[in-house]
């Protein structure tokens, strides 16, 4: 009974409720309809054929013609009656036999189907389901984030406010998606949150909030959210995120890192501890055109180079590898080393002049990168940044060449496309690219689609929000073992396997066994060993780093399984 009343409760809220008044409106003009035929059945009747019938028999005449039934029990015997009889069939079967059961159909029956599946059919997870990671908000980073949990065979739920989202998502990938309002706690018992191994959230900020806050209020399970506006941090804290990932903000540093040559010591792109993992662009070295070994950076610096990124493609290097101004080097090594090589440098910096299109929440983090690096820019939106009052942006869109043009484009140094559509982005970047030959331009890619045509249209550097915000969404998941550097390509340390201590790197074999490389070696109580030589002996205070593919990894972990596996 009482779900009888709230199926019926759908029908007078909102919409519906709308609908409902349409469809009684509609009923009136049948109704209308029906008796104007009765009366002119009853005319005709009694002045063509001079028989009379009552006003009830008028009304059953017109419901059985309008209808097609037709018994044929009342008939005219003239030409108009028979013309009147047609139009009044015709009329029927537009009105009463396509409009009313169309306008039935789109307007009640599929709208109830749809809310039913959105909030009443969310599938529950059988009661012993533990150790699976919840992913709130369907959206490219998470899609992103859901390929590495399948890659590395996580378990994973995700769940949905967007029934369509649901049903797409569910196709595309044969994956389970539970659709409802995320704070609604009966849905979050449905996908056992409590006993969840991880909650991910990357939903607007206020909704991530209420999410913490619901989750909290059932359960102690982790959870990372993600935070547009980085002043939001502490609140996202307080309401329960153990994780919060302020991802604009890192995305504009990125940005801003890349398309400058000053500031090298924020580089830096990730950390084991000691260890930090950075990434350079090759122009701002004194390395440009040399190939590594003439370049000899392990000599010069002890830092490791572990691998190259050449307009979206990562290699591993050979000696021989010729490092052109346009890629970026990934240097593994400690902090004092980064900063000898940030000294040499430092020797190079040049007057930057940066352009940034695009003022929304990863321009302004650029911006403030620029300004924290001491490099001057040019910050261009269409509209206001209603957040920031620190930076003043030139208003206008950015697509028009004259505002660019008269603001000096063939002068800047740099270029930061930003805008959050990434068709204007390869437009600007294809534009300006023509403008001014030399500028570097660092854009940035809202789909992963987008990466290959925005470096086809002249980007030096793509930033891919999806992949950077997937890849730091899996690094907290593996509590900071392993850092991905691009699909399937990952930093990861293990102990040092029992068999192999005493040996030397050469005899132990890794990378012939395995396929992973050992990029250096972290030492308990001691600085951390970037590129160690093939003779080091391994010891139980070590660990490995290593860089390799998912199946090097696996590899790794069969030849040399973790104790107690
Ligand atoms: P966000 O995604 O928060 O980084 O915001 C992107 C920003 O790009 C917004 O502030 C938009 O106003 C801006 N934007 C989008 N298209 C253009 C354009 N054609 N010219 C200038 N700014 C743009
Ligand atoms: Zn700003």
């Amino acid at each position: 009974m009482k779900t009888v009343a709230s199926e019926l409760a759908y029908f007078l809220r909102g919409r519906a409720r709308q609908n409902l008044k349409l469809l009684l409106l509609y009923g009136l003009f049948l109704l209308l309809m029906t008796l104007s035929y009765a009366t002119i059945f009853r005319f005709l009747m009694l002045h063509l054929e001079g028989r009379e019938y009552s006003f009830i028999a008028g009304v059953y005449w017109a419901i059985t013609v309008m209808t097609t039934l037709g018994f044929g029990d009342i008939t005219f015997h003239t030409d108009l009656g028979y013309i009147f009889a047609a139009v009044v069939t015709v009329s029927g079967v537009i009105f009463l036999l396509i409009i009313l059961p169309f306008g039935l159909i789109s307007l009640f029956l599929a709208p109830w189907i749809e809310q039913r599946l959105r909030y009443g059919s969310t599938f529950s997870l059988p009661k012993k389901t533990a150790g699976h990671v919840i992913v709130f908000g369907l959206n490219p980073i998470t899609r992103e984030f859901i390929k590495n949990l399948i890659r590395r065979e996580i378990p994973f739920v995700a769940v949905t406010e967007d029934y369509h989202e649901q049903l797409n998502m569910e196709e595309e990938g044969n994956i389970r998606v539970a659709c409802g309002s995320v704070t609604d706690k009966a849905l979050l018992s449905k996908v056992r949150v409590e006993s969840a191994l991880y909650v991910f959230a990357n939903l607007s900020d206020t909704k991530n909030i209420s999410l913490c806050l619901t989750v909290r209020s059932l359960c102690q399970t982790p959870i990372a959210a993600t935070v547009g506006d980085a002043e939001r941090l502490e609140l996202m804290r307080l309401s329960g995120a153990d994780k919060v990932v302020p991802l604009s903000r890192i995305i504009g540093r990125y940005l801003g890192i890349r398309a400058t040559t000053q500031g090298a010591s924020a580089h830096i792109i990730d950390s084991f501890g000691l260890l930090k993992i950075a990434e350079i662009p090759v122009y701002c070295t004194p390395f440009s055109g040399m190939t590594l070994e003439q370049a000899a950076i392990r000599q010069k610096t002890g830092l490791a180079v572990i691998g190259i990124w050449e307009r979206g493609v990562f290699t591993v290097p050979a000696k021989d590898t010729p490092l052109n101004p346009k890629a970026l080097i990934v240097l593994v090594g400690t902090q004092k080393q980064l900063t000898q090589m940030e000294q040499m440098i430092g020797e190079q910096a040049e007057n930057d002049l940066v352009f940034i299109l695009g003022h929304g929440k990863i321009g302004c983090a650029a911006a403030n990168f620029l300004d924290h690096a001491g490099v001057p820019y040019l910050l261009f939106d269409q509209a206001e940044n209603q957040y920031c009052t620190r930076h003043v942006a030139v208003l206008g869109d950015a697509t028009n060449r004259e505002l660019l043009r008269k603001s000096g484009i063939d002068k800047a140094r740099g270029l930061i496309v930003t805008t959050n559509d990434d068709a204007t982005n390869v437009f600007l970047t294809l534009s300006s690219r023509h403008a001014n030959p030399y500028i570097r331009i660092v854009a940035r890619a809202n789909s992963e689609e987008s990466v290959q045509q925005l470096y086809a249209a002249g980007a030096d550097f793509v930033v891919s929000n999806s992949s950077v915000g997937a890849n730091i969404l899996t690094n907290i998941l593996e509590a900071k073992e392993s850092i991905f550097l691009t699909e399937g390509l990952k930093i990861f340390r293990r102990p040092v396997p029992i068999q192999l201590q005493g040996r030397s790197i050469e005899d132990s074999k890794i990378r012939p066994l395995t396929g992973c490389s050992v990029v250096a070696l972290e030492q308990d109580g001691a600085n951390p060993l970037p590129s160690p030589a093939p003779d080091v002996i391994l010891t139980n205070e070590m660990r490995l780093v290593m860089i390799g593919n998912v199946d090097h990894e696996e590899n790794f972990n069969s030849r040399f399984p973790p104790k107690g596996a």
